[in-house]
Parts: structure tokens; C-alpha cells; sequence
């Protein structure tokens, strides 16, 4: 299995560690040709409209959109997230719209990347370490969006199909649950069905 991560800006060094912890192999994502054949690719923290430039810039923007398409595994978190959203509020920008939600960037304020927080999930029994920064709020999610993990009771950790988003940052945490289960979504048996 190899896993590209988006490489422009972020903390993308850390979800390679997440992964290398893993035993699984990584690829540095900066152009189309880098997401040729990767089973999963993770949108890592940091700016989302620099990012969102680059991937537009790059002609990356059309190949994750059909990335996913062909059934390959995406994971965003924080600013990946905000990626992923159909819809950007806070202030609005576009989007590749792979999740049906709406989110709100910058909710949670700032705060220390040391703060560790708790909640539950339906990944494991225990609650999961959980890391914001500058956070967005999953404002709503359409139906077919299934929460995978709360905090105070609301969404930050959701999923359909092979696209998952983290408001959080668990590659900052020592909590590999939710990086597990991006691997099982990657995995052999992924869906290659049409979304
Ligand atoms: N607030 C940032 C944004 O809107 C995301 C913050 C993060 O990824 N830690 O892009």
C-alpha cells in the first residue's frame, strides 16, 4: 500500500511519521504524476486556501476530484478538511465538494497544539486524542455523512465512503485509531465503485 500526502505547506512531515510508525509507505504529493498510484491520500493541516491555490494551480484540484471517483481513499484534516467540505463558510471559498457538509473555518480559536482533548468514536471503546487548532466547525453534514467521533457532543471526525475528514489533528497526537482506520478505507478491499 502507498499513501501520498499533499506536500505543499502544513504539518505533513508529521502524518508521514503517523504512517512510517504504521509501517507504511509514503509519497510526497506535489504534482499529478505524485498521485499516480497511490491507494489513499491524506489533505494534511495547515492553510486551506494556500493550499486550495496550489492544488488548483497544480491541475491537482481535477485529479483528487477524480482520484476519488476511481474509489481511492482521501483523508483531510483541519485545513484538509475544510478541502474536502461542499461547502466553505468563514470566510467562504471553493472547495473539491467530496463531502456533503458545511463548515466553518476558524471556530475553535487559537489553541496550543499541546492541548490534548477526549471523545468518544465508534473507531475504538476508549475516547481518542484529539489536538485543534485554529478549527473548523462541521456547521452540518448532509444524510449519508456518518460521525464517526464527537466532541462536546458535535461532529469532528466524519465519513462517506472512501472520503474521511478530521477537524482535529490525531497525526499530532500519539493516538494512531483514526490513521488505522484511513488504512483500512485504503486497504485492498476499498471500494472502486462509483460515488
Ligand atoms: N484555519 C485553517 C484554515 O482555514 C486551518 C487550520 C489548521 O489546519 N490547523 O485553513
Amino acid at each position: 500500500m502507498k499513501i501520498g500526502i499533499l506536500a505543499v505547506q502544513g504539518d505533513f512531515e508529521a502524518h508521514a511519521a503517523m504512517l512510517a510508525n504504521l509501517g507504511v509507505a509514503t509519497v510526497e504529493v506535489r504534482t499529478v504524476e505524485d498521485l499516480a498510484g497511490c491507494d489513499g491520500l491524506i489533505l494534511p493541516g495547515g492553510e486551506s486556501t494556500t493550499q486550495l491555490q496550489f492544488l488548483q494551480e497544480e491541475g491537482l484540484y481535477d485529479a483528487v476530484k477524480q482520484f476519488a471517483a476511481d474509489g481511492g481513499a482521501i483523508f483531510g484534516t483541519c485545513a484538509g478538511a475544510i478541502l474536502l467540505a461542499r461547502e466553505v463558510k468563514n470566510p467562504g471559498q471553493a472547495s473539491l465538494g467530496l463531502l456533503d457538509m458545511t463548515v466553518l473555518r476558524n471556530a475553535y480559536g487559537r489553541q496550543l497544539a499541546s492541548d490534548v482533548f477526549f471523545g468518544p468514536s465508534k473507531l475504538t471503546d476508549v475516547p481518542i486524542e484529539m489536538v485543534f487548532i485554529r478549527a473548523p466547525i462541521i456547521e452540518s453534514a448532509g444524510s449519508g455523512v456518518e460521525v464517526l467521533a464527537e466532541y462536546e457532543g458535535k461532529p469532528v471526525l466524519v465519513q462517506k465512503g472512501n472520503v474521511m475528514a478530521a477537524t482535529f489533528h490525531p497525526e499530532l497526537t500519539e493516538d494512531n485509531t483514526v490513521h488505522k482506520h484511513f488504512l483500512e478505507l485504503a486497504g485492498p478491499n476499498r471500494s472502486t465503485a462509483p460515488r
